[in-house]
């Protein structure tokens, strides 16, 4: 195709014609999958915990981590994780703005609240320094999200846990299998906890999990939600409260084994199809390099670190380098083209209501300031890089199947798009 055809947005011929919709398709499912699941069915067990003691195995091992343990989704194994790393009441967590609620809301039910920090315009990932200006003597943890599978600058985070004295609890929920200079996200900090929903590069169904090597957590995380595991407790500290078996979170986060099963038929699979994402994904990432004021957001090559499965994968948009076009005006043109494109990850929870005038549990005052021992809140203006994101970033299409027929199609949409700027000015 060339760039001369005008725009399909002003009826010119369609960039992508090939309208294969499945190289997109999530997750694959085969008849393993249906198997598994089957057998939970037939022997009833549901309720169990044989199936998913096998992922969590499976799952430690891939990790070279002691522990892993099931929850029924992942906000359930960020809870736990929290509970783990003793985040209580007066604490402070430090997160980013631009994740999904999970990253931080837990913290409310512990007693704690949360701070923001800005991300990277680079890498729309934690800023370390942002990080560091943050910490006060309530800070607890912090929470660094690998948003769109971008492993986040661990090493500097974790200089900074070491000099403070701080729990890490990566939020791993898109970069299953990602690594981060050669060692595996989730690994790096004291715990890694995760989604493992039917939309996240590893899906079964409705799940979550918790990976450490820190025995302490691990056992918090099995008193906190997990009462018929109690037997697995054995330290001194917590074995008092753990006859009969009750979870002193007050929550049961036991994971439904028809999902522990797909986890597992799923993760037999995983190393392979996340390879044949990255090939995909770089593949576009390159092409993406020949148009103008679009990037895509992924470690440099040479970094030892990747992507694991590109959940949500996004790019930079630079305007300025398009003549001031806005990108809604060029998601509007890519759709035409018949490819995939939207604004990038819009969300400002430090201006969200719920964050600054919700009393949840009738303190008589915002839950968030309630839990805090000073003012936390953060008005618009305090986070730039993230108040920005939704105009300087876009999600690209995110591809599972390497087909570089399809994929040009697609990348050829954002290129001509990009080289029509002016027409659409
Ligand atoms: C999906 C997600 C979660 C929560 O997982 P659920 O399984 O939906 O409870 C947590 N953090 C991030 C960043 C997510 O995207």
């Amino acid at each position: 195709m060339s760039v001369e055809s005008p725009l399909a947005l002003f009826g010119g011929p369609k960039a992508v014609v090939d309208d294969d919709q499945s190289v997109f398709q999530w997750p694959i499912i085969d008849d393993t999958d249906e198997r598994a699941i089957l057998e939970v069915l037939h022997n009833r067990s549901m309720s169990g915990t044989d199936i998913s003691r096998q992922f969590e195995e499976e799952f430690a091992r891939w990790h070279a981590v002691k522990y892993a343990l099931c929850h029924n989704n992942g906000t359930a194994a960020l809870h736990g994780a929290m509970f783990g790393c003793e985040i209580g009441v007066g604490d402070e967590i430090i997160a980013p703005a631009n994740t999904y609620w999970a990253s931080f809301m837990p913290a409310f039910s512990l007693g704690a609240t949360v701070v923001f920090a800005d991300v990277d315009p680079e890498t729309l990932t934690l800023d370390p320094a942002e990080v560091a200006a943050r910490i006060t003597d309530n800070t607890k943890a912090i929470v660094p999200v690998h948003s769109g599978g971008m492993p986040c600058d661990m090493d500097p985070l974790m200089e900074l846990a070491q000099a403070h004295d701080l729990k890490v609890i990566e939020d791993v929920s898109h970069a299953h299998g990602g690594l981060y200079k050669g060692r595996m996200v989730g690994t790096i900090g004291d715990v890694g906890a995760m989604s493992i929903m039917s939309g996240k590069s590893l899906a079964a169904g409705e799940g979550g999990i918790l990976i450490t090597d820190d025995q302490r957590i691990y056992e918090r995380a099995l008193l906190f939600g997990h009462y018929a595991r109690a037997g697995d407790i054995t330290l001194p500290e917590l074995t008092p409260y753990t006859q009969i078996g009750v979870p002193v979170g007050g929550y049961k986060y036991r994971m439904n084994q028809f999902s522990s099963a797909m986890a597992r038929s799923q993760f037999a699979e995983y190393p392979q199809r996340m390879a044949e994402i990255q090939k995909a994904m770089n593949y576009f990432c390159d092409l993406l390099e020949e148009v103008p004021g679009v990037r895509g957001v992924r470690p440099a090559k040479d970094s030892g670190s990747t992507m694991g499965g590109w959940y949500a994968p996004g790019a930079l948009y630079r305007p300025e380098e398009l003549g001031g076009l806005p990108n809604t005006r060029f998601i509007e043109a890519v759709s035409a083209e018949g490819s995939h494109c939207g604004q990038g990850d819009g969300r400002c929870w430090h201006l969200h209501p719920a964050l600054n005038d919700l009393d949840i549990y009738g303190h008589g005052q915002p839950t968030r300031l309630a839990n805090a021992v000073r003012d936390v809140r953060q008005p618009r203006g305090s986070l730039p890089v993230t108040e920005g994101q939704a105009e300087r970033s876009l999600r690209i299409p995110w591809f599972k199947r390497y087909s570089p027929q399809i994929i040009e199609q697609h990348a050829e949409a954002y290129r001509k798009v990009a080289l029509h700027a002016a027409d659409l000015l």
